[in-house]
């Protein structure tokens, strides 16, 4: 390959822009990420030398090495990971492959704090280093290709990049960055291990930075730190999960959550088990605080990091969680699986099976415990609050449960939250409502629509309001499916207000039961007439009890496909 210049894809020019312009006030991260690259390049190697151990050549230890040079102002991060071939090199650090960062691209607004939020759910990866440099080389081989055949990339970060073949003895990659004027910082030694220690501490492999020491200067020159050409470790190198739970911080199971789920915000809760007997493994499991943007993307990548015995085997393994919790982040570690387990075997392996339910059985009991704090009175204000933070987030995807986990359908659905004509924010649970639930009342009585306004403002609703009886109002899309799974709770039958003749049974008095009777036989000619008039239109016309103000309303027979979902699938072509 001779020296080409390449432009950017549109969208990474973009990205640049915008990575550089608004992470301003966090530049430390270019070395996470930069890190966290070095990490996963040595994981892939792992992996592939699993097959192929020759893939080792004559660096069996894998490590990242960083490494300061004062005077030509750079800083090099270099691994012995798999490295990139020179089209690698130009597909990966040159456009944007996964499709989610083109969405994220889709969804910028131009201001800058919602945008850097946005950027935080996406992790910005390699790009993130033209924060603090304005020229960035990166010198790799690929682990099995001859040495003739490396790859120096280079780029300012601005339109294009170039790429030129070399002669690379050593596999894996380094990073160089050409410092700008205003990043002196890092050129620190000791500023350096500080942020290394403080995000990347339980990257499993060793981290080593040159060792420097003071040296007083001769003939009244002012003295220095220099380089003592040995190495030292600055992480504890050792996989945070294996750790026991005591001697993790707090700080440090939110760094490492940050890390796995390229999200910039802390997690909302986590649960850390050693599960023994049977099934062996490990779970580190993690409630997001934010949505992703693709939350309702049911094929995305799912959250959990499948490990062997500490070595990395896949990072969407969207076998270890059902669907409906794809929101969870984190890891597990099995003991008892191959090595070289491929995702079909996942999906026949029992105990990949056990392990997942053992998981969403964790995930359920986490975010029980959450919704308990909501009423404890001793819990602090912000204790309180995140159950409901939770489930203003996710609480639609968790609903998904219901027609996906027959199993935990009841524990589920104590889960749940909606509004009600009792209450504007969704907070009432099924519980609460039947603790409300009026005297003879014998159904849990609720109402979906489009929007919560316009739940609110039906009609149906009429007779509910001036009985006084509370009806839920639901206005997720979801709502309408999964309700269909969901015939009672706790004993008690769920009842859609807008299906069948609704017989509020013991609630309604005997005077307003013959009324209706009277009524009907009354306008037994205008209802005939009417039948006719609509007979392609409406299955039955009745004399109703529903109304109070309203003339007529439309309703759907009982067990008759809803109003909402007859509409959801005409919108889908059905
Ligand atoms: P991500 O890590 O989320 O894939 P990045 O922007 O951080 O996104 O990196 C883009 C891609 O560049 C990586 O997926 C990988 O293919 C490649 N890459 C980056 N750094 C390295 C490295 N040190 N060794 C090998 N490949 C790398
Ligand atoms: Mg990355």
């Amino acid at each position: 390959m001779s020296k080409q210049t390449l432009s950017f894809q549109a969208e990474v020019a973009q990205l640049l822009h915008l990575v550089t312009h608004s992470l301003y006030s966090n530049k430390e991260i270019f070395l996470r990420e930069l890190i966290s690259n070095a990490s996963d390049a040595c994981d892939k190697l792992r992996f592939e030398a699993l097959n192929d151990n020759a893939l080792y050549e004559d660096a069996p230890n894998l490590e990242v090495r960083v490494s300061l040079d004062k005077a030509a102002r750079t800083l090099t991060i270099a691994d012995n990971g798999i490295g990139l071939s020179q089209q690698e090199a130009i597909d990966n650090l040159g456009t944007i492959a996964k499709s989610g960062t083109r969405e994220f691209m889709g969804k910028l607004s131009g201001d800058q704090k919602a945008d850097a939020q946005l950027i935080g759910q996406f992790g910005v990866g390699f790009y993130s280093g033209f924060i603090v440099a304005d020229r960035i080389t990166v010198e790799s081989r690929r682990a099995g290709l001859p040495p003739e055949e490396g790859v120096r990339w280079a780029s300012g970060g601005t339109g294009d990049f170039e790429v030129d073949s070399i002669t690379r003895p050593q596999r894996g990659t380094s990073v160089t960055l050409h410092l700008r004027e205003d990043a002196d910082d890092y050129l620190n030694a000791w500023t350096v291990k500080g942020i290394i220690g403080k995000y990347s501490d339980h990257i499993s492999l060793p981290i080593l930075v040159e060792k420097e020491e003071w040296k007083d200067g001769e003939n009244d020159q002012p003295g220095e730190m220099v380089k003592t050409g040995e190495w030292e470790t600055v992480n504890q190198a050792s996989a945070l999960w294996t750790r026991p739970k005591k001697d993790i911080t707090p700080e440090q199971y939110a760094e490492f959550y940050k890390q796995i789920s390229h999200d910039h915000e802390a997690p909302l809760a986590w649960s850390h088990n050693r599960v023994e007997g049977g099934t062996e493994y490990t779970q580190l499991l993690y409630l997001p605080a934010k949505a992703p943007a693709d939350l309702y993307n049911r094929d995305k990548a799912a959250g959990v990091r499948l490990y062997v015995k500490r070595v990395f085997i896949m990072d969407d393994a969207e076998a270890l969680l059902p669907v409906y919790l794809r929101f969870v982040k984190g890891v597990i570690d099995s003991a008892d699986l191959p090595l070289n387990v491929s995702r079909e075997l996942l999906q026949e392996s029992r105990d990949v099976k056990a392990i997942r339910e053992g998981s969403t059985k964790r995930v359920l009991g986490m975010l029980e415990d959450l919704a308990k704090q909501e009423k404890d009175d001793g819990a602090s204000e912000e204790d309180k609050a995140r159950y409901g933070r939770f489930y203003s987030e996710f609480g639609a995807v968790l609903k998904e449960g219901l027609g996906e986990d027959f199993g935990n359908r009841e524990r589920l659905a104590r889960l749940l939250r909606f509004a009600s004509t009792a209450s504007d924010t969704v907070t009432v649970s099924f519980a609460d409502y039947k603790a409300r639930m009026k005297e003879g009342q014998d159904a849990i009585y609720y109402i979906t629509a489009d929007t919560l306004a316009a739940a609110k403002n039906s009609p149906q609703l009429e007779v509910f309001r001036k009985k006084g009886i509370e009806v839920l109002l639901m206005s997720d899309r979801v709502d309408e499916w999964a309700l269909n799974f969901l015939n009672e709770f706790d004993g008690t039958p769920l009842q859609s207000v807008a299906k069948g003749a609704v017989d509020l049974g013991k609630l309604q008095d005997e005077a307003e039961k013959q009324a209706a009777e009277e009524a009907a036989e009354t306008f037994k000619p205008v209802l005939a007439k009417l039948k006719e008039a609509l007979k392609d239109k409406a299955e039955d016309v009745r004399v109703t009890t529903r109304l109070v103000d309203s003339p007529a309303c439309l309703v759907v027979t009982d067990g008759g496909m809803s109003m909402q979902l007859a509409r959801m699938l005409k919108q889908a072509g059905q």
